[in-house]
């Protein structure tokens, strides 16, 4: 099949990827021009596990161009996938749909025979009709369906999550669509879960989705606030409550707080169109706002350690929302560091993958550190904000030697605490 891809970020870039690894001729499409410019020389724009070597032979073979022409891109493919960014608005916090909108009337422009286009951007309930009206209005007679894909991959596993996902779901309001669909993910048939729904449901399910998992987050991070005051473990506790199959082991892993690109915007955008249709859904409500004031409560965590050192120096371990991802969107960390800056904090810090897009944010504000142990150096606080595993296996005692006071904040409960507070430092996690 031919296959148009717009938008070539974190989910349009292994998507293409993998498209092209099971065979298929795709174009990956993106305005940004230095984004396709450096696609074009053979560099991925993003990092994800194995996406280097799969992303170069899928060039090589011819199977994965890129492009800014839009034309290019749409005109004889069979399906087009729309995987632009549909960020949160600054202040309503709904989703901002200037990017979905403005594909749809480009690629409207320029199909050619029947075409099925996809939207795998996560999209408000309706924008599959909002879509259809674009192209329609732009194009009476164009051959073309619009169907609802929503992508659920992990980002540091997108592509072990694009040849093994848990399921797919196809929103197809017509059999002929359904049918270039089934098509397309036959590879997958017998391996994982096809579900076709309908476009309104299946635009749903990936909000409800995302909010739900999101909600468990929360829910462990407030039982380990509980733990820490009882004298409970959270460890036990959840291990204990993850063996109940209804409730399940995975996702309750305690932290500063969800964050990242989709939790925290699909949170407030569910939200924010519930509210629009009159309905409060509460738990939802609740869950964003306790969120937020968690990342503030870490913050003050780190803040206390050093509250009676004059000009405390904090020295930060992770920036990316989570390990195996070099995206700081929404990251905790890099909320936990605006909120210390806020505070007039001293800060060095350290990333292994995210280093330049957070200096795209922090720019002078912090101290760029070369390594884990040039961050700590003369530091009075080692605070630990992204579960990169290379920070648990740190040699402690050069650590301390490194450190002017011992004291960690470890929020991802990568250390032994056993180990930290024999050799001396003051350590606190969560949940313990
Ligand atoms: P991204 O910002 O990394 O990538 C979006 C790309 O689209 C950018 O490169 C941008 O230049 C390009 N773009 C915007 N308008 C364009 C246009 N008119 N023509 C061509 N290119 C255009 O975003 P992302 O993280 O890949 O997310 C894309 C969508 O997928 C969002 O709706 C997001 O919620 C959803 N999603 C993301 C993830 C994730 O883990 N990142 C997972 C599931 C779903």
């Amino acid at each position: 099949m031919k296959i148009g891809i717009i938008g070539t970020g974190y989910v349009g870039l292994p998507t293409g990827v993998g498209f092209a690894e099971l065979g298929h001729d795709v174009i990956c499409i993106d305005n940004n021009a230095a984004k396709i410019e450096t696609l074009r020389s053979g560099k991925a724009t993003i990092f994800e596990d194995g996406l280097d070597e799969m992303f170069l032979n899928n060039v090589r073979n011819g199977r994965l161009k890129f492009t800014t022409s839009m034309r290019e891109g749409v005109q004889e493919a069979d399906v087009v996938i729309i995987a632009v960014g549909t960020p949160p608005h600054p202040i309503t916090k709904e989703a901002d749909m200037r990017y979905i909108h403005e594909a749809a009337e480009e690629l409207a422009q320029y199909l050619q025979g029947y075409t099925v286009v996809a939207t795998k951007s996560t999209v408000p309930v309706g924008t599959g009709d909002d879509i259809e009206k674009i192209i329609r209005n732009r194009r009476p007679q164009a051959d073309f369906d619009v169907v609802s894909l929503p992508e659920f991959l992990r980002e540091g596993f997108a592509l072990h999550d694009f040849f093994s996902p848990d399921r797919i779901v196809i929103g197809a309001d017509n059999e002929k669509a359904g049918a270039v669909l089934r098509d397309l993910y036959k590879p997958f048939e017998g391996k994982t879960q096809i579900l076709y729904v309908r476009r309104r449901s299946s635009e749903t399910i990936k909000y409800a989705s995302n909010a739900f998992l999101a909600m468990k987050i929360h829910y462990i991070n407030e039982m380990a606030d509980f733990c820490e005051k009882a004298g409970a473990d959270i460890y036990e506790v959840a291990k204990g409550m993850g063996l109940d199959r209804r409730i399940g082991d995975r996702f309750l892993n305690p932290g500063p707080g969800y964050g990242g690109s989709c939790f925290p915007k699909d949170t407030n955008a569910m939200a924010y169109m519930a509210r629009q249709y009159g309905v409060y859904l509460s738990l939802i409500e609740t869950v964003i706002k306790g969120n937020d004031a968690r990342k503030a409560r870490m913050a003050n965590r780190i803040l206390e350690t050093v509250k009676n050192i004059p000009d405390a120096k904090i020295a930060i371990w992770g920036l990316a929302f989570k390990n195996g991802t070099d995206d700081c969107r929404e990251s905790p960390a890099m909320q936990i560091v605006s909120e210390l800056l806020a505070h007039g904090a001293k800060l060095r810090v350290y990333d292994f993958k995210a280093m330049s897009n957070a200096a795209k944010i922090l720019g002078a504000k912090v101290e760029y550190a070369t390594s884990m142990t040039d961050a700590v150096e003369g530091a009075d606080v080692l605070a630990i904000l992204t579960e990169w595993p290379e920070f648990g296996k740190a040699d402690l005692t050069e650590i301390k030697e490194l450190m002017n006071t011992p004291n960690i904040v470890d929020l991802r409960n990568l250390l032994s605490p056993q180990e930290a507070r024999n050799l001396g430092f003051c350590y606190q996690c969560i949940g313990q």
